[in-house]
């Protein structure tokens, strides 16, 4: 249960002091949708905006292609990501294969306490939301399928979801063509209920009909271009 609780709040390790700092920042701004992708990230002028050296910039940007936010061209530098449709397409299959048997294996062997974490998790979210943190509510609400993929305890499947959860809260940031919630709360609660009964059957089903509601709140067509700058968007 330690071991579990520690990454709840990010997908991967997070680089440490100022550079772990600037990856939140960066990852929030990312996540919120006001650093669109195809924005380049300057190692100078992140540094300057966050009062770094390069090492410390490089690292973050590191950590932040090692969670595909960022791809980091040779002699180019650094850009936020930018799934293409096809990718947003396989991405969402993925999970649509995956999530639903991932949700039975924990619905099997899920604890009281493993169920009182998802709950405290939906409050967390509920309150994002409710403080208008929209890159917060987005990665916590991807972050509930991850902890459902830790319960499951199938570590194969725990880090393929990881992945597939990091890169669609960048699609979902870019595509999302509704104005409710991405998670929508209803679904996550549905879980929890067919968790409580241990019913495998009830959380494979809940599972699959959210990913493919998901899927299809998905606008794979438009896309639009930052045109501010970097200090604006950080507010620096
Ligand atoms: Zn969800």
């Amino acid at each position: 249960m330690g071991a579990r609780a520690s990454h709840y709040q990010n997908l991967t390790d997070l680089p440490q002091g100022k550079s772990r700092d600037i990856y939140i920042e960066l990852q929030k701004a990312i996540l919120s949708h006001s650093l669109l992708p195809g924005v380049k990230l300057s190692e100078d002028e992140v540094g300057e905006l966050f009062g770094a050296s390069r090492t410390i910039v490089r690292t973050a940007l590191q950590a932040l292609a090692h969670s595909q936010l960022v791809t980091i061209e040779k002699n180019r530098g650094a850009f936020i990501a930018q799934p293409s449709v096809k990718e947003a397409q396989e991405v969402f299959e993925a999970r649509e294969l995956i999530e639903p048997r991932v949700a039975g294996m924990a619905a099997k062997i899920i604890t009281p306490k493993d169920i009182e974490i998802l709950q405290n998790h939906i409050k967390a979210e509920h309150d994002a939301i409710a403080a208008g943190d929209k890159g917060e509510a987005l990665s916590l609400s991807g972050f509930f399928h991850v902890i459902i993929a830790d319960i499951a305890e199938h570590d194969v499947f725990s880090k393929i979801v990881r992945s597939l959860i990091s890169r669609s809260s960048l699609i979902i940031a870019l595509y999302w063509k509704r104005l409710d919630t991405t998670c929508e709360s209803h679904s996550h609660h549905a879980l929890l209920d067919a968790f409580a009964e241990n019913d495998v059957q009830a959380a494979e089903k809940i599972m699959k009909s959210h990913i493919v509601d998901l899927h299809s709140g998905l606008d794979l067509k438009s896309r639009s271009q930052s045109k501010q700058s970097l200090a604006t968007i950080l507010n620096k």
